[in-house]
């Protein structure tokens, strides 16, 4: 039974998770490489919670769980069931992690990685336990999306999948079983194929930016979070999905490479919120504006969607 949890890198999602993780009743150790990350987690980890509390989300009956902030991945790893590793997404970095904590952990405990794509398969050749090692994908924001994809790599054992999809499900939160080990998973597949076909569009000049979201998020945004695509083909009509792509498939965006539009922006610096322009252009204060509606109405949809009003 996995009560005590390690978690490695604490920049985008880390604090999240940290946060999701406690409330459900588990002690969370934390560790980042960065002290200024370790700072600004303690204020996320608090924002996190208050997100948590509008959400409806309270501790089971054993009680809360906590976060300790550690100095070392020693003192991190010790006494963990399972470590999450969520450093950046650069094979390197992430095999160096795995080669610190080796040494520190028992053949039982379980190693995850968060990794939005690289496949497991690639990861686990690093680690001298690769039956204990998968993939646990959250989705930002990890304190609020509720759906989790759990990967197995080619040494990856079927009890440590079942151990962490089960582990998913008792914290209240949907996990999804991904049995191929492909580039990407099953969310990053699908969304890059939709962002590929979207970058395309505004870069020949077909819709404005402003408008191409507003299509995607009035139009099938809005309702794929009810009715999902396998779904939604039969609400539509496999007849009609089979007569439209018999001619759109082929005119769809297909490149290989990447778009000129994002090697021009991420050339010049505009990475969007982090660097202040992206796609759009943004000013401090607006971020803050922004980040705290787009958690407010996410916290609203899935309530509606729970069926809690
Ligand atoms: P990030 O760059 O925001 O944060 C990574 C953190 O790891 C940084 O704070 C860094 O200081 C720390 N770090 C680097 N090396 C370390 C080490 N050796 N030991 C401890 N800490 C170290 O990255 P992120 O966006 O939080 O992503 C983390 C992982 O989660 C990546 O694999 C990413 O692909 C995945 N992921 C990201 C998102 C997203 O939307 N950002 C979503 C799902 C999954």
């Amino acid at each position: 039974m996995i009560r005590r949890v390690a978690l490695i890198g604490l920049g985008t999602m880390g604090p999240g998770i940290a946060a999701r993780l406690s409330r459900g009743g588990l002690e969370v150790a934390a560790y980042d490489v960065s002290p200024a990350a370790v700072e600004r987690a303690r204020g996320m980890l608090d924002a996190a919670g208050g997100v948590l509390d509008q959400l409806g989300i309270s501790a089971p009956a054993g009680g809360a769980g906590s976060v300790r902030f550690a100095g070392t991945i020693a003192e991190t790893v010790e006494g963990a069931d399972l470590v999450i590793e969520n450093v950046p997404e650069n094979i390197d970095i992430k095999a160096e992690t795995y080669r610190a904590l080796d040494p520190l952990i028992g053949p039982s405990v379980i190693v995850a990685s968060d990794t939005s794509g690289i496949p497991i398969t690639k990861l686990q050749a690093h680690i001298s336990h690769p039956e204990r090692f998968v993939g646990m994908h959250w989705s930002n924001p990890p304190h609020i999306i509720p759906m989790i994809e759990v990967i197995g790599g080619e040494r990856t054992e079927p009890k440590t999948v079942a151990t962490i999809r089960d582990l998913i499900r008792s914290l209240g939160l949907l996990p999804v079983v991904v049995k191929k080990d492909v580039p990407g998973f099953v969310e990053n597949r699908v969304l890059y194929a939709l962002l590929r076909e979207a970058v395309d569009l505004v870069e020949r000049g077909v819709i404005e930016p402003e408008d191409l979201d507003t299509c995607v998020s009035w139009g099938i945004g809005y309702k794929i979070a009810v009715v999902g695509p396998m779904a939604l083909l039969d609400m539509a009509g496999l007849d009609i999905y089979k007569s439209v792509s018999s001619f759109l498939n082929a005119d769809l965006a297909d490149r290989k490479d990447i778009a000129q539009l994002v090697l021009d922006k991420a050339k010049d610096g505009k990475f969007g919120i982090k660097s202040g322009e992206g796609m759009f252009a943004y000013t401090p204060e607006g971020i803050g504006k922004l980040q705290g509606e787009r958690a407010r109405k996410l916290v609203a949809i899935r309530r509606i969607l729970e069926d809690r009003g």
